[in-house]
């Protein structure tokens, strides 16, 4: 269609802006970072609708360059896929993510959970179930505190087989969410067979209140859709009073946006809480 080819033009516009030489030095920055020890994690609280009660937070990564300063994720995790370093990154921020976690409950903090966000690359090997087994017993965190995020596209793949990776996911003792739903394709006979704990409605929506009836539509949609199968629904990109007044009208479960709390370092998270760093 149309719709399509514009897409795609931009797609290549902004990807030959990136010389290959810039492209192939990223890289090889992107490969030394692991060991180099510059990703950093930031975690953005989640509430309740009141914003009273943290009840989870989302592990998100930055990359601190040694030159271009704190790179958002979306300036290299679409290159980390692209080059095979996916596993390697994804397997760090597990970990790390796990580790705080417990760190905060060994200081006195609450027992809340921690969301991850999982690339699909990280979903084609067969062995993502083993890595997060592995990494929550070197971590010690109880699995009931570590919340998968998985995209609509992961978990409407190839039927069968994400089922079973993601039913035994699930039998660890961790829940999984759908991130960003509402934006890709999804088929909702499928959804209904799915085993997850959480809806992530994607914020596009949730900016659309109070400007475009559509937007507020597809948000009470799919916070009727959540209620009706027993799925917990989340709200994602909340920034505005109005957002609130809505998202309570609707009985929306629990909020994640800059209105509450933005990502913040963990020794950040720790002074929310009042716990001694
Ligand atoms: P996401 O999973 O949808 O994460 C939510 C994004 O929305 C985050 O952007 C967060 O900072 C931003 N956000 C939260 N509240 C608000 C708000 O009220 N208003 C606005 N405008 N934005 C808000 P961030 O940190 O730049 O992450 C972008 C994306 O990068 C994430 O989108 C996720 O897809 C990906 N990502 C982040 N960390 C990881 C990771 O460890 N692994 C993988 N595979 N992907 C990651
Ligand atoms: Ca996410
Ligand atoms: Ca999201
Ligand atoms: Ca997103």
């Amino acid at each position: 269609s149309k719709g399509e080819g514009k897409n795609r033009y931009t797609f290549f516009s902004q990807e030959m802006n990136k010389t290959a030489d810039e492209k192939m030095q990223l890289s090889n920055e992107l490969y030394r970072a692991l060991e180099r020890d510059e990703f950093v994690l930031n975690y953005q609280p989640q509430t309740d609708i009141s914003g009273t009660k943290i009840i989870g937070m989302e592990a998100l990564i930055r990359w601190n360059h040694p030159e271009k300063g704190l790179l958002p994720p979306l300036d290299f995790i679409p290159l980390a896929e692209d080059i095979g370093l996916i596993n390697d990154i994804g397997k760090w921020v597990l970990y790390k993510a796990c580790k705080d976690n417990k760190d905060l409950q060994d200081r006195g903090g609450p027992c809340i959970r921690v969301a991850v966000n999982l690339s699909v690359k990280q979903f084609s090997g067969s062995s993502l179930v083993d890595m997060v087994k592995e990494t929550l017993y070197q971590s010690e965190l109880k699995p009931e505190y570590l919340e998968l995020e998985i995209t609509e596209s992961i978990a409407m793949g190839d039927f069968t087989d994400v089922q079973q990776v993601l039913k035994n996911l699930r039998e660890l003792g961790i829940t999984l969410s759908i991130d960003d739903f509402g934006t890709e394709y999804s088929s909702l006979s499928r959804l209904r067979h799915l085993p997850v704990d959480r809806i992530k409605i994607d914020k596009q929506f949730i900016q659309g209140i109070s400007k475009s009836t559509h937007d507020e539509s597809i948000t009470s949609f799919i916070i009727a859709l959540s209620k009706s199968m027993g799925l917990k629904v989340i709200a994602e990109g909340v920034e505005s009073n109005s957002q609130i007044s809505f998202l309570t009208e609707k009985s929306c479960d629990e909020i994640q946006g800059f209105y509450f709390y933005k990502p913040m370092e963990f020794e950040k998270l720790l002074d929310v809480f009042e716990v001694k760093a």
